[in-house]
């Protein structure tokens, strides 16, 4: 049986060959080896041909529509010649395909980190589990655990204010980099003290944004002596608010006074101006549809109260005590009795 390359499907073709595949109940099972005829030393970085022995790893790989991936790796050890090495055999590396010891693939550790990073543990799991993947929350968090640490340089534009923890228990402090919009570290708590280190430690802050005052008032005072402190926008308008609401409510008796001026000094009020329909809200079509309406009511004929027509329970004349509608206009009783009479009478006529 020739063997047939996957390069879609293998993690690393230019070092891998599918051997075969495998499938059980719960999964592909993909018999994988190495292609190249050397490895190198890990110690001395020398190359060996010579093959000691061969073992295998079974590893986790990407899903492959729904049904979990595993990697039967045929893995060879090595001796080294280097009489200077102080190793002897040595098991060969497949750097971009599997970490040493690790029971996934290189690729499927990436798609688990940013799968925690995206949702956390919890509900990281519960995506992974869909896929077809085995992770359990502890092992997405601790995926995202092991990854390095952006190191981010100082801002010069830094903004501070606290959060929390679990509300009304514990608060901690967030820093933001205004200029980029990018928070950039957090602190345990929000104490003056905390602020200041964080500062002294990363000096060149020019603009500090905090609230107003208190605690990151006193730690940027100490940590960045030389930083411009300034209220934060939302500070800024809560400050305008107060303000603005003091100085009316201190200017309240004038403010009556003007307003019963000018309610004396205001002439006569006059009828406003009809506006046209369009102008008050009311469309072209529905002013035209209410005017045929009104002009439809203006040719009803109300009922002769002489006439002994019906009224309903409340007192009022019923149009059902009318004659029958023509053309949507009701009659009175005495004209619908008066043209029944001339339709009976044309009727005869024409027979
Ligand atoms: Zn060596």
């Amino acid at each position: 049986m020739a063997r047939k390359k996957s390069p879609t499907l293998l993690p690393d073709t230019s070092c891998l060959q599918l051997v075969r595949l495998e499938a059980d109940e719960q999964s592909l099972i993909a018999i994988v080896e190495t292609t190249s005829s050397e490895a190198l030393c890990p110690l001395c970085h020398c190359r060996s041909k010579s093959i000691h022995s061969r073992y295998t790893r079974v590893v986790a790989d990407l899903p492959w529509a729904g049904w979990a991936v595993r990697l039967k790796l045929h893995v060879r050890r090595f001796f080294c010649r280097n009489p200077e090495c102080q190793g002897r055999i040595f098991t060969e590396r497949l750097p971009t395909v599997v970490a040493p010891s690790a029971r996934r693939t290189t690729r499927l550790c990436d798609l688990l980190t940013l799968i925690g990073f995206a949702m956390g543990g919890e509900a990281g799991n519960s995506l992974v589990e869909r896929m077809g993947l085995e992770a359990s929350p502890q092992t997405l968090l601790r995926l995202v655990r092991q990854q390095e640490e952006r190191q981010i340089p100082t801002p010069r534009v830094l903004g501070v204010d606290d959060f929390c923890f679990c509300r009304r228990r514990s608060y901690g402090a967030i820093l933001i980099d205004l200029e980029q919009h990018l928070p950039i570290d957090l602190l345990p708590d929000r104490e003056a003290e905390t602020f200041k280190k964080w500062l002294l430690a990363h000096p060149g802050v020019e603009i500090i944004s905090r609230d107003r005052g208190g605690a990151f008032a006193e730690g940027a005072r100490q940590g960045a002596p030389k930083a411009r402190q300034v209220a934060d926008r939302w500070h800024l308008l809560k400050n305008l608010s107060e303000t603005m609401q003091s100085f009316f409510l201190s200017k309240q008796s004038l403010l009556k006074s003007l307003i019963q001026q000018s309610a004396a000094e205001a002439p006569p009020e006059a009828k406003p101006p009809e506006l046209a329909p369009w102008h008050s809200g009311m469309t072209k079509r529905k002013a035209r549809k209410e005017s045929a309406s009104s002009s439809a009511a203006s040719r009803v004929v109300p009922p002769d109260p002489g006439s002994g027509s019906k009224k309903d329970r409340c007192g009022h004349h019923c149009p059902k005590a009318w004659g029958k509608p023509t053309n949507g206009v009701y009659l009175s009783p005495n004209e619908a009795a008066t043209r029944a009479h001339a339709d009976s009478s044309r009727r005869q006529t024409a027979h």
